[in-house]
């Protein structure tokens, strides 16, 4: 019988390259199959050998994302034909990367797993943009959660933003006009700063800044697009975007929509 080849769940970063850790770099350098995300950067994809097979299970045009049961299934499936599989996932493969799911079905299954950790977009979008996510005058509490529709009204956010803490919402883009409206719901002032950072950790990378009240008119008016981070708190307007830089620039985003 076939020795059964192990699966590598590997961060990939948010996009840069030289934000790999050397480990993922060795692993994609010797890969023979790559089964990957679209968040994925090309150059990265290209440093695995052109001999390697590639799986993109990205959302394409013509048809939506495989079924979570499907990866793992094609990763347990391909694992036991004898050959290691390196899963690259944009990010942490542990932070909203249903990088859990995988080992557990792969542990189950009885196929050995490594998980090499990635730089997750919060910490690539803070360090590219410079927004400290704890800063000891400003925060002291940082949480991560995911804005998308599919059960927003029920996730509990109360508490996790406003004075002294941080919030990094992921995939929260589409949703701006309900996050807003719901942390405001939870008593958080409208006027506190956020930062919207698109395309972080890339050559394309855009920052804009405004108040929690004026986010949805921040994210239509500049046409901020996915893959962004929505951060809310003063950590976010602490540089020489000034608070009332910021403010001014909502008031002017608001006059354009
Ligand atoms: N496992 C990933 C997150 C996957 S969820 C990680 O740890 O980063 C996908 C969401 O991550 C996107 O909707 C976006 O909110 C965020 N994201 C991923 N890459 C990003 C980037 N380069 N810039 C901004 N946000 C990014």
């Amino acid at each position: 019988m076939e020795k059964t080849g192990t699966i590598y769940l590997v961060g990939a970063g948010p996009g840069d390259p030289d934000l790999l850790t050397l480990r993922a770099a060795r692993l994609l350098e010797t890969a023979e199959l790559v089964v990957h995300d679209g968040l994925v950067s090309r150059e990265i994809l290209a440093m695995a050998p052109a001999t390697a097979e590639f799986i993109s299970v990205a959302k394409q045009r013509a048809r939506h994302t495989l079924p979570q049961d499907d990866i793992n299934a094609l990763l347990i499936r391909e694992a036991k034909k004898g050959r290691d599989v390196i899963r690259l996932k944009g990010g942490d493969p542990l932070v909203f990367g249903r990088g859990g799911e995988e080992a557990e079905d792969a542990r189950a299954a009885g196929v050995p797993v490594v998980i090499v950790p990635g730089i997750s977009a919060a910490n690539g979008a803070a360090a590219a943009a410079q927004i400290a996510l704890t800063h000891r005058d400003a925060s002291s509490i940082v949480s991560f959660v995911a804005g998308q529709c599919k059960g927003l009204s029920d996730q509990d956010w109360s508490g996790l933003a406003g004075k002294g803490r941080t919030l990094v919402i992921y995939m929260g883009v589409k949703t701006a006009p309900q996050i807003a409206e719901k942390l405001m719901a939870d008593g958080l002032a409208p006027d506190v700063p956020v930062a919207v950072i698109e395309n972080a950790a890339r050559p394309e990378m855009r920052v804009v800044r405004g108040l929690l009240a004026g986010l949805p008119q921040l994210v239509t008016a500049h046409k901020v697009k996915s893959p962004a981070l929505i951060v809310i708190g003063d950590v976010t307007a602490r540089d020489d975007h000034s608070i009332a830089n910021t403010a001014a620039k909502a008031q002017e985003t608001q006059a354009v929509t």
